[in-house]
């Protein structure tokens, strides 16, 4: 549904996006993830066709974007990081104007409330914008985007600055347009791609250092392999069988004591789940066991590492973790880390610098829900 092939953006001779290339599946939720500078803004104002790019390709369902503006435009809703309000018209009058501006040939008392329904603006309707609240502010700029039924979807940090209810409502919503529509989200807020997106393109510093979907990073980062295990039993003779029991590659103790419990950090063979076997060993043995936890890595710790490592600039050290159970974390996360960056690195190489356009005209059938829907000037704010 989109392509980004090989685009460059420079502002003089600084280079704000630097050769990027990813494509963005029709029904996809994709969230756009980096570092405060990173080139998000400059990317989605280029993909929506509010900034030129320096080099490079943006097609939208097949349309061109700087070939063919106005009608790749037609496509696409976008919710920039200022969203485009005008303050002293009535909500209601806000977004008939967008109607307007769009063209929009869906019938206009449905179609608007139809969109008020989803975004939950339907009691505000006839308060002035800036009497708003922020989040009803962000609410109201949503709903200017799926004004004619665009099938993408682009929003640039819609949750920022809100409080973390308006936060949950905003991620719920982007979750119920990812049904019916393609979306493009950007953040710099890791748990909100975790939140909502099939997957995840990490920016830094203009280049695609990480593309990965959720599932998979989500998989590896609750792995089954590390575990805290309470048991409660004779310290020397319970370590002594876990470092025996086959399926357990490593066993330590742990300093922290409860009663005559201590705590074991455990870490079984790959592809080995030991949880069971050693709750009916230790029931045996009659050596109860008050407590588990998995170890699973931290998400926010293997992105911190892959921005760093791609960021050219290490840390000034490598963050000394004093239990040999982080380090062994710490470790496991920048491998996770290592294999996210080079396996990005590899599919980039691959990717063909061109590709065969869309027979002319035909996208409309395919991509638009209802084709004649929309016959918009595109908005065209240039
Ligand atoms: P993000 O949205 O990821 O925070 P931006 O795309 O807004 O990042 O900015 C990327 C980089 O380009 C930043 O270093 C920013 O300062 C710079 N930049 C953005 N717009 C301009 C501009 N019009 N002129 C010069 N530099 C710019
Ligand atoms: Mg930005």
């Amino acid at each position: 549904m989109i392509k980004i092939s090989h685009l460059v953006k420079n502002y003089g001779s600084f280079c704000a996006v630097d050769d990027i290339s990813f494509e963005v599946a029709k029904g996809e939720i994709v969230g756009f993830l980096g570092p405060n500078g990173a080139g998000k803004s400059t990317t989605m104002n280029m993909l929506t066709g509010y900034l030129s790019s320096t080099a490079g390709s943006i097609k939208v369902g097949g349309v061109d974007v700087l070939d063919d503006p106005l009608n790749a435009k037609r496509l696409i809703g976008y919710l920039p990081e200022q969203p485009p309000l005008y303050p002293d018209m009535t909500v209601e009058e806000y977004l008939n104007f967008a109607y307007d501006l769009k063209g929009c040939k869906l019938d206009r008392a449905k179609h608007l409330g139809e969109i008020c329904d989803v975004v939950k603006i339907g009691d505000v309707q006839k308060r002035l914008i800036k009497n708003l609240s922020k989040g009803y502010k962000q609410r109201v700029g949503i709903a200017q985007a799926l004004v004619g039924n665009p099938p993408v979807i682009i929003f640039d940090e819609p949750t920022i600055g809100l409080d973390p209810k308006q936060i949950i409502e905003i991620r719920n919503l982007i979750r119920t347009l990812g049904r019916e529509h393609t979306v493009i989200l950007s953040t710099h807020i890791l748990g909100e791609v975790q939140a909502v997106c099939d997957r995840i393109v990490i920016i830094n510093k203009g280049k695609i250092v990480a593309d990965e979907l959720t599932e998979n990073i989500s998989r590896a980062v609750e792995n089954t392999r590390r575990f805290n295990v309470k048991i409660s039993g004779p310290q020397r003779e319970v370590l002594a069988m876990l470092r025996n029991m086959s399926g357990i590659c490593y066993a330590e103790v742990l300093a922290a004591r409860d009663g005559d419990a201590y705590t074991y950090m455990i870490e079984s063979d790959v592809g080995v789940d030991i949880r069971k076997k050693l709750f009916f060993t230790l029931a045996e043995k009659k050596w109860p066991m008050i407590g588990m936890e998995a170890l699973g890595m931290s998400i926010e710790d293997i992105f911190i590492a892959v921005v760093d490592k791609s960021g050219g600039e290490r840390q000034p050290a490598e963050r000394k973790k004093s239990r040999s159970i982080e380090a062994g974390r710490a470790a496991a996360e920048k491998e996770m880390a290592d294999q996210i960056i080079e396996k990005t690195a590899r599919e980039a190489e691959n990717a063909p610098a061109e590709e065969e356009s869309a027979p002319e005209g035909k996208y409309y059938e395919d991509y638009t829900p209802a084709s004649d829907s929309f016959r918009a000037d595109g908005g065209d704010k240039e």
